[in-house]
């Protein structure tokens, strides 16, 4: 037995902080202490996200989308 043991890598990686992150944008798993653009894995992939996000709010259908986003109320009264 000696008093090595705590001080050993092992110990003090667990002391490390390494919480696993998934990215949103391209699916990467990596730890928070990789990336300089939390919770995205990359300054890229923060962008891309926010990007995504600013396209669908701008060209979200007001009304008539893809066929199974109407409405089916306004539908049964066209019937
Ligand atoms: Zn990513």
């Amino acid at each position: 037995m000696s008093h090595s043991e705590i001080s050993s890598p092992r110990y003090a990686a667990k002391m490390r902080n390494n919480a696993k992150i998934h990215c949103g944008t391209c699916g990467t798993n990596f730890y928070l202490d990789e990336t300089d653009s939390p919770p995205f894995c990359s300054e890229r992939c923060k962008l891309v996200d926010l990007n995504r996000w600013m396209h669908e709010e701008i060209s979200l259908p007001h009304e008539g989308g893809p066929g199974e986003l109407d409405d089916p109320s306004s539908s049964d009264i066209a019937h």
